[in-house]
């Protein structure tokens, strides 16, 4: 009631598409179990993956170094143009081309507001009434959320966990239709910690090829390999399949707050061109924000110079406490791990609902984890697995052993 005492009726409400798809969103999803925790001194964040506030996961000073004279150097105070400065368009290309076997130019770049935006350009391109794209599942929701904003139906293919989270690409067969107009891979991979055999994605290449749609790979984990396998890149079989590269500088050089991504477009055919798929990106980015220029024009020096010892050093580090976190998750008997986690900061663990007494589910066992221990952790089912938990390892070492000792503390407290 307003001053007065009549109401009055005004017409304007919020967009209720908004609302429904950020709820299906890590962060939203994270932001409900948070509101859990007794103590917010003393929380252990294994829920999210932003390993920046850690000593041992602090940026190269190059990179830090590189920004800063490009901020006072007086030359990146103006806008960029929409699709990205061209040094940077330049140095992204040849970045990405020292692991092809054929050589990007600086026009199929398009640089980003961190891969989120990488992944917004492409759903809304691909977002044409009655197509349809498959997504992986589990997988990363931030694709299914803007699906849904955008009115771009998606469809479900599993990971195999006893395959090392392969795609089951007999599934992929028999989920498109003539309206399939692409295929998403996450690799290294969230929320499994996969990392793709070169076999495994030629076989995904001549899939999707077949079905005559686009792979859209998502490699902003692209390096964080610490296992057996190397990381490889899917635009190796650009000539077999046009394949869209969506990564940034946020996971490998640890800065997620920098928001600069990419979207790269491996076209050997014209493929991607005649289909006017590039002149949607570029539409998209012409009636969007572009990253802050000063930003933009540090990335030659990052991508040029970072020395070799910061890489290895951080795939050192993730590799340990990959190790740590798998041998703990052992000792716990109403949790099983069904692969090893070879690369990006994650790893996907089952819970078996029969050893736990008074739990629900995942959702269930993460809101009294929260409460009880001060941990936090996603359940599967934000990523779409009911009754599993999605665990991040990249953390400092003694932090991430308590931590896991507080989840083995909870189970044991919790078990029949
Ligand atoms: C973190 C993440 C992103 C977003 O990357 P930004 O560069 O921070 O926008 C995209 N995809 C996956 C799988 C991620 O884990």
């Amino acid at each position: 009631m307003e001053k007065g005492g009549e109401m009055k009726k005004w017409k304007f409400q919020g967009n209720k598409n908004l609302t429904i798809a950020s709820n299906i969103t890590v962060r939203g999803v994270l932001n409900m179990v948070m509101d859990n925790v007794n103590s917010h001194d003393d929380v252990i964040a294994l829920g999210h993956g932003d390993p920046s506030h850690y000593p041992c996961f602090r940026t190269s000073p190059l990179a830090e170094d590189a920004v800063v004279k490009t901020l006072r150097s007086s030359k990146f105070n103006c806008y960029g143009p929409t699709v990205g400065i061209l040094s940077a368009r330049k140095a992204v290309s040849e970045y990405l081309s020292r692991d092809l076997p054929h050589k990007l130019s600086p026009e199929d770049v398009f640089l980003t507001l961190g891969c989120t935006q990488a992944i917004e350009v492409v759903i809304d391109a691909l977002a044409c009434p009655g197509a349809n794209i498959l997504l992986p599942r589990p997988g990363f929701p931030y694709y299914e959320a803007r699906c849904a904003y955008s009115g771009l139906e998606y469809r479900h293919f599993d990971l195999v966990p006893e395959n090392g989270w392969e795609v089951d690409l007999d599934a992929v067969k028999a989920l498109a239709d003539d309206n399939t107009v692409a295929l998403v891979i996450v690799n290294p991979g969230n929320p499994c910690g996969s990392v793709y055999s070169y076999e495994h994605l030629e076989k995904v290449a001549k899939t999707a090829r077949k079905l005559g749609i686009v792979v859209i790979t998502d490699e902003v984990y692209g390096h964080l390999a610490f296992g057996s396998k190397a990381f490889v890149p899917m635009a190796v079989f650009a000539n077999i399949v046009p394949v869209l590269t969506l990564g940034s500088i946020s996971k490998r050089w640890v800065v997620p707050g920098w928001r600069l991504g990419w979207l790269a477009a491996n076209d050997h055919h014209g493929i991607l061109e005649k289909s006017g798929l590039v002149e949607s990106f570029k539409g998209f980015l012409n009636i969007s924000s572009d990253p802050a220029t000063f930003v933009q024009g540090a990335v030659p020096e990052i991508l040029e110079n970072t020395r070799d010892e910061f890489f290895s050093n951080t795939v050192k580090v993730l590799g340990k406490v990959a190790d740590i976190c798998y041998e703990k998750l052992k000792e716990i008997p109403s949790i099983t791990c069904p692969h090893k986690p070879e690369g990006s900061m994650f790893v996907m663990v089952k819970l078996n609902m029969s050893l736990l007494k008074d739990i629900q589910d995942d959702t269930d066992f993460c809101m009294k984890l929260a409460k009880e221990e001060n941990l936090v952790v996603l359940p599967g089912m934000a990523v779409g697995l009911n009754n599993w938990v999605r665990i991040t390892f990249a953390l400092e070492a003694p932090l991430l052993e308590q931590g896991l000792e507080r989840i083995k503390a909870f189970c044991k407290r919790h078990g029949v």
